[in-house]
């Protein structure tokens, strides 16, 4: 006979293990699903700034998670899921060539800012930034430069010019910004580079030296995995119980919209967790 689990999890970063962890509690019968155990980003921060109780960087940050998810025996199912589909009152989950079932799904599948700028990857933690929040403080009185993409992060170049020396901004946008120490630019960057860590941006035009460099870009729309669900461009809407608009559905982390954040990210997938446990006793 087909398994029926109480919820499925899926994305395997720091919102899906948040509710993992809480389903845990709750006592509910869970598969928790990802491409990677706490995902890439964990391990890519230079230091993990704003989440309470942890000081230290990426790979300190997933050791501990590591060790917590032992510790607490939160089973991690590997796999790429490639559909999400509600049939009636549950939800089958394609994960070629295995198909889970569940009552409930948690879609944790964050956001990706990744773009193909040389070097973006190779240097991504090394002086490769895409939140301007979080890594900002690293580049107090130092050059820096910021690619924007989109009007909507202008506030992250004011952060940034309240912090850096320097401020290259590469932008295609027409910006106006009272600070300095900006210097907006319509070169089109090609590279960045640098051995171990970031020391350049080359353009179509130029060369400039820098201490990191920000990519600041809205994400790139993910893949439809649940037909029918409402999206907003790259992002889930929720309401404050994480309900999407699908029933037995919820979302939480980076896919449910700024800020990207673990802490955000941590409380949110606990609140879709509770929001499962409510939900399963109204429709039982
Ligand atoms: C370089 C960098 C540094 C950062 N530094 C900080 C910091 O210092 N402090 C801070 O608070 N925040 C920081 N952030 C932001 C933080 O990483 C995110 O807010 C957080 O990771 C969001 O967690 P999440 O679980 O929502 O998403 P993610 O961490 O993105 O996890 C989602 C996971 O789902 C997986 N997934 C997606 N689709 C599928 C699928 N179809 N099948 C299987 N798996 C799938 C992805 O592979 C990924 O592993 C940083 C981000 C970056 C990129």
């Amino acid at each position: 006979m087909e398994h029926i689990y109480d919820a499925a999890v899926v994305g395997g970063g720091i919102a899906g293990f948040s509710a993992a962890l809480s389903l845990k509690s709750l006592g509910l019968d869970f598969l928790w699903l990802g491409e990677t155990e706490f995902g890439e980003k964990v391990k890519n921060c230079e230091y993990v700034r704003n989440y309470p109780a942890f000081t230290g960087d990426g790979a300190a940050f997933f050791e501990t998670l590591s060790r917590q998810r032992v510790r607490e025996a939160i089973p991690f199912t590997k796999g790429r899921i490639d559909g999400i589909f509600r049939m009636r009152e549950t939800f089958t989950l394609s994960v070629s060539p295995a198909l889970y079932t569940a009552r409930t799904v948690i879609l944790c599948t964050g956001v990706d800012l990744k773009g193909n700028i040389k070097g973006e990857r190779e240097l991504t933690g090394r002086g490769v930034s895409y939140c301007a929040v979080c890594d900002g403080a690293l580049y107090r009185g130092k050059t820096v430069a910021a690619v924007l993409g989109s009007r909507s992060l202008l506030e992250d170049v004011e952060y940034l010019a309240g912090l850096a020396a320097t401020v290259y901004l590469f932008t295609p946008l027409e910006v106006a910004l009272a600070h300095k120490n900006v210097h907006i630019l319509r070169d089109f960057p090609r590279s960045i580079e640098g051995e171990g860590r970031v020391n350049r941006i080359v353009t179509d035009r130029s060369s400039y030296e820098v201490d990191g460099v920000f990519l600041l870009r809205e994400a790139i729309p993910p893949e439809t995995l649940v037909g029918g669900l409402r999206t907003e461009g790259a992002h889930v809407p929720v309401d404050r119980r994480m309900a999407t608009s699908l029933p037995g559905l919820f979302a939480a982390g980076d896919v449910t919209g700024p800020p990207y954040q673990f802490a955000k990210a941590a409380g949110e997938g606990l609140v879709a967790a509770h929001s499962v446990k409510e939900y399963l006793r109204t429709v039982r």
